[in-house]
């Protein structure tokens, strides 16, 4: 049986391509790039390069690039990094009430350090309203944040237009692009932002490799600290086969991502169009049309997330409710929740996310398969009017 992987939110299998460029890096080339010998500077000139194709992916100048370990530590140097660096202009920051964890639980905590905090309400689809931006910026108001696309509903964020509105009134404006970077175009000019989190292991690189975009004069607080590395921004030796890696992984992205947007686009709707068909009583949750092109979630009445997960992965196929990180816990999802789903049709939700080794096939496999087993399911649950 061909497994189906329909996770590629939560994470993507390493390309190939981009494990061989890693390798050496662990064994002949395996200095540090602080060190004046030839390995040190054989490892540093290998760096550089990954961030000078990093750099350029963005539209972004090789030295506004920082690696992290992450795109959770590029989110907590983001937020926190900005908000101290700040303090003394004031104490508010701005967010969505549908952000990444990493990004939540982040203000909560500068939150019980005295920041005052709005989470802003989305549309059903899942949008940030700009206008509300500018209605609850204060004078106080020191840092946005606002997704680019969301790893749940796969909606796309109208980043320019708010980075505009921080722009004109001098606010520092974050976005966490990890689920668009290498999947979308992104040119950190024209989104109107001063910080930007990336991580590898979205786009078919390493685990645990991130970086945070970090625009020329943006003051930020270091919150790693120790030697110099990174412009004194974030220190600890290099993880230089990630970072290698994640360059590869990105200079991949460059050449494939228009052709494999296009064909996840079709695959994506095939599956939101066959589910439609074949089981009555979903929802899409997420914009039709601006939403990631590889992201399909929907809410099935009657049918527990949990129960479904479980019984697609005994068919051998591997999805999602929600996000990886709540899936421990049996919490709604808050993006869901944020949407105005009631705790039920909440918990009833299924995240697909499709990637670069997604084939057509999988996609008829999934059609086949989950019809059967949401019939099976609500002909158990008390909630399904049974006949
Ligand atoms: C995966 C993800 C993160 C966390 O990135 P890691 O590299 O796993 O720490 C942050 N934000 C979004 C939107 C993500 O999808």
């Amino acid at each position: 049986m061909r497994k189906v992987y329909l996770d590629y939110a939560a994470t993507t299998p390493t390309d190939p391509e981009v494990v061989k460029a890693m390798l050496p890096y662990f064994t002949d080339k395996f200095g540090n790039p602080s060190s004046i010998h030839s390995f040190g500077q054989e490892a540093k000139a290998a760096t550089d390069e990954a961030r000078g194709k990093i750099a350029s992916f963005l539209g972004a100048k090789q030295e506004e690039i920082i690696f992290t370990s992450g795109g959770t530590e590029s989110d907590n140097f983001a937020i926190k990094g900005a908000a101290y660096a700040n303090q003394h202009k004031g104490n508010h920051i701005i967010t969505s009430s549908i952000e990444h964890h990493a990004v939540i639980n982040s203000c909560k905590f500068l939150e019980k350090m005295g920041f005052k905090i709005t989470y802003l309400h989305v549309s059903k689809d899942g949008f940030v309203d700009p206008e509300d931006v500018k209605k609850t910026i204060t004078d106080k108001t020191i840092l946005i944040s606002v997704m680019h696309a969301s790893n749940e509903i796969g909606t796309i964020q109208p980043i320019s237009k708010i980075g505009k509105i921080a722009r004109e009134k001098e606010i520092c404006f974050h976005s966490d692009a990890v689920q668009t970077f290498g999947h979308c175009p992104i040119n950190v000019d024209e989104l109107n932002v001063d910080l930007l989190s990336i991580s590898g292991h979205k786009l078919c690189g390493p685990k645990g490799i991130g970086a945070l975009y970090i625009k020329k004069g943006t003051g930020m607080v270091p919150f790693i600290h120790g030697g110099e590395q990174e412009r004194k921004r974030r220190a600890s030796t290099e993880n230089v086969p990630a970072i290698v890696g994640f360059g590869k992984a990105v200079e991949i992205a460059k050449e494939r991502m228009d052709e494999e947007a296009k064909k996840l686009v079709v695959l994506r709707d095939k599956l939101i169009k066959g589910i439609f068909e074949k089981i009555e009583h979903v929802r899409l949750n997420g914009h039709p049309l601006k939403r990631l092109p590889n992201n399909v979630n929907v809410s099935i009445e009657s049918a527990e997330g949990e129960s479904l997960l479980l019984n697609l992965d005994m068919e051998g196929i591997a999805a999602s409710t929600g996000s990886a990180c709540s899936s421990s816990s049996l919490e709604a999802s808050h993006v869901l929740l944020a949407l105005g789903l009631s705790h039920e049709l909440a918990h009833g939700s299924l995240r697909f996310t499709l990637g670069r080794y997604t084939e057509k096939e999988d996609i008829d496999n999934v059609l086949e398969v989950l019809p059967r087993i949401v019939e099976k399911l609500r002909s158990m649950s008390p909630l399904w009017k049974n006949g």
